[in-house]
């Protein structure tokens, strides 16, 4: 399907495509959470990056997560680009360098009707802040750090990619 996106103040419009547009992990990682959900947690959507177009590139902003290092040194810059609006600050994809094809948009930007999830799955829970509930549904899955499958295999095992 075709994802159509925007930003709250509308100065940056995209679309991309995507054969596995369940919204279904939720990341609670610092970084998701503070720049992409205040709820506690964002939505990471996976699509096809070579299909991405975009109005109003001179209003996107780039923001490189810097990382802490573990010898509480310096710390590096996350190569993952987060694109976002420079005029109203909604975040709208992520897009890497180490897996060029992939883009991976915030479902929270995307106008476009999404199918609904039979299931959630729960990341990087060991940054979750303890005032978000721990909610999870039956057949939710939790990880505290990265999941078990990458999003092509979560819909792939489900049955849930559309065309291949
Ligand atoms: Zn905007």
């Amino acid at each position: 399907m075709v994802l159509e996106g925007t930003c709250h103040c509308q100065s940056v419009r995209f679309s991309v495509r995507s054969n596995k547009p369940y919204p279904y992990m939720y990341c609670y990682c610092s970084i998701c959470r503070k720049t992409g959900g205040g709820s506690g947690s964002a939505i990471n959507l996976s699509a096809d990056a070579a299909s991405l177009e975009v109005e109003g590139k001179k209003n996107l902003t780039v923001y490189q997560a810097r990382l802490d290092s573990e010898d509480g040194e310096g710390g590096e810059t996350s190569p993952a680009e987060r694109n976002f609006c420079s005029r109203c600050g909604s975040a709208l994809w992520v897009w890497d360098p180490r897996w060029p094809e992939l883009l991976h948009p915030f479902a929270s930007a995307i106008d476009s009707v999404l199918p609904r999830a039979p299931e959630r799955c729960h990341i990087m829970l060991d940054f979750k802040p303890k005032w978000v509930p721990p909610s999870s549904g039956k057949r939710d899955s939790q990880f505290r750090g990265y999941p078990d499958q990458s999003i092509h295999d979560w819909h792939q095992s489900r049955g849930l990619i559309s065309y291949e």
